[in-house]
C-alpha cells in the first residue's frame, strides 16, 4: 500500500468522523431515501413527487438523474426536493427513466460532490447511483480503488459503489452482482444507465426498498408512502440479498448472494419510516400502535389521567397506549413544523431555545394532570429533560416516561446518526439514573423481545439496542473500541 496515499486518506477519515460526531446532538437521524421510475411518462416529475413523500429521510439535498435512452441528465442541489427542483428545471429533464434521492449529509460530509444522484460516463456509456446505507468497509475499498488510480469526486461512500462497478468485467448486471459481493454493511441503491435500471438491497437487509407497477412502467421506492401518492397501493418488498433488472420493460428477480439473513434496522419502524408505509408487510403506524398496546400491558397499576405522545413520531405508540389503558389521548405537546433541525444550532443555550420553538405543551390540558408521555426513544437524554421540564412547568403533576424501544447503548454503522457511545446516555447510566436526570416520576423503555412482538417475527436489527451487529465492522471497530 502506498503509505502516504493511506496516512492522507486516513486523516481524512478522521475528519469525516469527527464531523459526524460534531453535529450529533440529541435526534436520531436517517440519511437517506432512494426513489426511481422505470419506463414511466415524466419520470423527472413522477420521481419529484416520489421524493417529495420520502422527504422525511432526508432534507439537506436532493437530486434526480433522467435518460431519454440515449443520454442522462442530472440536477441536483442542497435543500428540499422543492427547493432544488422547480417545474423549468423538471420540464428540462425528458426522459422516461430516473433515479432520485434526498440526502442527510452526516456520512461523507456536506460537500456538494457527495450529493447525489452520482453520475459517472465511462468508455461503456454512463451510469447514475443512489444508495440509501452506509458501507462499512468503505475505507478499505477506498484505498484499494485509490491505489487502483481511481480519482474520487467526493467522500461519501456511495461513489465507491460506482467505482466498483466500472472496475469489474462483465455486463453491467454481473457488474453489479460483483459489486454487491465486495461491499458489506447496509445498502439499498438504484443504478441507471441509458436504458435499465437495478435495484439492489444487501444481504442482511437492513434497509427497506420496494417497487410496484404503475400504469405505465413501475416505480422504485425506499418507503412505500410514496406509491400511495401516485395510487398504487401494492408492492412488492426485495428480498436481503435480491437484485432485480428492469430492462426491455420486464422485471427479473435474481440473488447476487445465498449468503443472507434477515436483519431490517428496527428503527425504521420506531422513528424513520412513515406511519402510512409498509415495511415488510407491516404499517408502521400499526407497528408503533402495537408498542403502545405492549407498553400499557405492564403497567396495569399505573394512574394516570391523560397520555399523549410526542409528535410525530410518538403518536401512534401513544394512540396504542391510550387505547389499551383506557385513558385517554389528549394532544399534550405540539409541534412547530417550521423550525430547523436542532443539530444546527452550535451552542447549549441555542439548543435549549430551539427545543422550545419546536415544542410547546399545552397548558389547558396539562395543567394539574398526572401525564403517560410515549417518546420514541432516549439518545443524549437532554431533549427528554427538557420535555418533561417543558410539561412540569406548564402544570403538569407527574410526568410517567414511557419509551416505545429498549435503551439505545450503542452507536448504529449502518446509515443512522445515534451519536457515538460516549454520547449515549443508555450507555452510561441506569434507567434509574436515567429517569432522575431527565425529571420523570417514573420510566420505563420496551424490551427486546417486545419489540419483536410488535414486528410479528420479522428478523430484525438491534444492534443499538444490544450491541449484536449483524456484519464485522471493518475501521468502525475502532471507533466502537474507542
Ligand atoms: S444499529 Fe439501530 S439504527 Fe442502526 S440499523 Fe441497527 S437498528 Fe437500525
Amino acid at each position: 500500500m502506498d503509505d502516504e496515499k493511506s496516512s492522507i486518506f486516513s486523516y481524512m477519515h478522521d475528519i469525516m468522523l469527527w464531523q459526524r460526531r460534531s453535529v450529533m446532538f440529541d435526534e436520531i437521524h436517517e440519511e437517506c431515501g432512494v426513489f426511481g421510475a422505470y419506463r414511466v411518462d415524466n419520470a423527472a416529475s413522477i420521481t419529484y413527487y416520489g421524493l417529495h413523500s420520502l422527504q422525511h429521510r432526508g432534507q439537506e439535498a436532493s437530486g434526480i438523474a433522467v435518460s431519454d435512452g440515449e443520454n442522462i441528465t442530472l440536477q441536483k442541489g442542497k435543500g428540499l426536493t422543492v427547493d432544488v427542483f422547480q417545474k423549468e428545471k423538471l420540464d428540462s429533464m425528458v426522459g422516461r427513466l430516473a433515479v432520485g434521492h434526498v440526502r442527510y449529509s452526516t456520512a461523507g460530509g456536506q460537500e456538494n460532490e457527495n450529493i447525489q444522484p452520482i453520475v459517472s460516463k465511462g468508455h461503456n456509456g454512463s451510469l447514475a447511483i443512489v444508495h440509501n446505507g452506509q458501507i462499512v468497509n468503505e475505507k478499505e475499498l477506498r484505498i484499494e480503488l485509490e491505489n487502483e488510480g481511481a480519482i474520487f469526486q467526493g467522500t461519501s461512500d456511495s461513489e465507491i459503489i460506482l467505482h466498483l462497478i466500472q472496475k469489474q468485467k462483465g455486463t453491467l448486471k454481473e457488474r453489479v452482482m460483483k459489486t454487491a459481493n465486495r461491499i458489506e454493511g447496509a445498502f439499498s441503491f438504484l443504478v441507471m444507465n441509458e436504458d435499465t435500471i437495478y435495484a439492489v438491497r444487501d444481504r442482511h437487509g437492513l434497509r427497506p426498498l420496494s417497487y410496484a407497477k404503475s400504469k405505465d412502467g413501475y416505480v422504485i421506492s425506499s418507503e412505500t408512502c410514496a406509491f400511495e401518492v401516485m395510487g398504487i397501493y401494492e408492492s412488492v418488498d426485495l428480498k436481503p440479498g435480491e437484485i432485480v433488472e428492469f430492462h426491455k420493460g420486464i422485471v427479473k428477480h435474481e440473488f447476487y448472494s445465498t449468503d443472507t439473513d434477515h436483519h431490517m434496522c428496527a428503527m425504521e419502524y420506531i422513528y424513520f419510516a412513515r406511519p402510512d408505509s409498509v415495511v415488510e408487510g407491516i404499517n408502521v403506524h400499526a407497528f408503533r400502535k402495537a408498542t403502545g398496546s405492549i407498553l400499557a400491558r405492564e403497567d396495569k397499576d399505573l394512574k394516570a389521567d391523560i397520555v399523549i405522545g410526542v409528535p410525530d413520531s410518538s403518536l401512534s405508540a401513544a394512540i396504542g397506549y391510550a387505547e389499551e389503558a383506557g385513558i385517554p389521548f389528549e394532544t399534550g405537546l405540539v409541534k412547530n413544523r417550521y423550525v430547523g433541525r436542532t443539530f444546527i444550532q452550535p451552542t447549549q443555550a441555542m439548543r435549549d431555545r430551539s427545543v422550545r420553538l419546536k415544542l410547546s405543551p399545552v397548558s389547558s390540558v396539562v395543567k394539574g394532570k398526572s401525564i403517560v408521555m410515549i417518546d420514541d426513544s432516549i439518545v443524549r437524554g437532554t431533549t427528554s429533560r427538557r420535555i418533561v421540564q417543558l410539561l412540569k412547568d406548564a402544570g403538569a403533576t407527574q410526568v410517567h416516561v414511557r419509551i416505545a424501544s429498549p435503551v439505545i447503548t450503542s452507536p448504529c454503522f449502518y446509515g443512522v446518526d445515534t451519536s457515538t457511545k460516549d454520547q449515549l446516555i443508555g450507555a452510561r447510566m441506569s434507567v434509574e439514573e436515567l429517569r432522575e436526570y431527565i425529571c420523570a416520576d417514573s420510566l420505563r423503555f420496551m424490551t427486546e423481545e417486545e419489540m419483536k412482538e410488535a414486528t410479528h417475527g420479522v428478523g430484525l436489527c438491534l444492534a443499538c439496542f444490544n450491541g449484536e451487529y449483524c456484519t464485522k465492522l471493518f475501521s468502525y471497530q475502532e471507533e466502537l473500541d474507542k
